[in-house]
């Protein structure tokens, strides 16, 4: 298959899988995808499109369900370990599973690394734009130190997404009361 048939039956799979979801704010969940795959082949030297792939399919497995199994058989097994790596452990506490993503920033191979920071960007900017309705300043802003904490830790981040990151950061204290 060309790369961008590959990408796009990613994005088509995707779409499929989470078609009923939204994300914290009411946007449509396949937004938040069709941001982390663009962010991710934006930063990226050289194409790699495995991992645009993955980044459109980085949630199947922890929120809509996609067996490891069903991942290899449709985009092979190298697309699927790196889905698998960015994918927590549902079985855990909420609490436990932020605490872990701390604790496995570091050892993430390189490429996840950049799904990783891609996903942050896109959380972070969702609070922005789109905030949960029920959230105060301190619920977002706990939120917005935990995913700089994730970040912080990553030992090879994408120098383009990394400066996308802070810059998004920043915007949290301009915003907000
Ligand atoms: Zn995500």
């Amino acid at each position: 298959m060309e790369p961008v048939q590959q990408v796009l039956d990613a994005a088509h799979f995707a779409a499929e899988k989470h078609a009923n979801q939204k994300r914290k704010g009411g946007e449509p969940f396949i937004n938040h995808l069709i941001e982390v795959a663009h962010l991710v082949s934006t930063a990226l030297s050289e194409p790699d499109a495995n991992l645009v792939v993955a980044a459109f399919l980085h949630d199947t497995i922890e929120d809509a369900g996609v067996t490891a199994a069903e991942l290899t058989e449709r985009f092979g097994q190298d697309v699927t370990s790196l889905v698998l790596e960015v994918t927590d452990d549902k079985s855990l506490r909420k609490k436990e599973r932020k605490r872990l993503q701390i604790e496995h920033a570091p050892k993430l191979s390189v490429r996840v690394q950049t799904i990783k920071l891609a996903d942050k960007i896109s959380n972070l900017r969702s609070i922005l734009s789109n905030p949960p309705a029920n959230w105060d300043y301190e619920r977002k802003k706990k939120y917005f130190d935990w995913g700089k904490r994730v970040v912080d830790g990553l030992s090879a981040p994408n120098p383009i997404l990394k400066t996308e990151f802070e810059r998004t950061y920043q915007r949290f204290g301009e915003v907000q009361p």
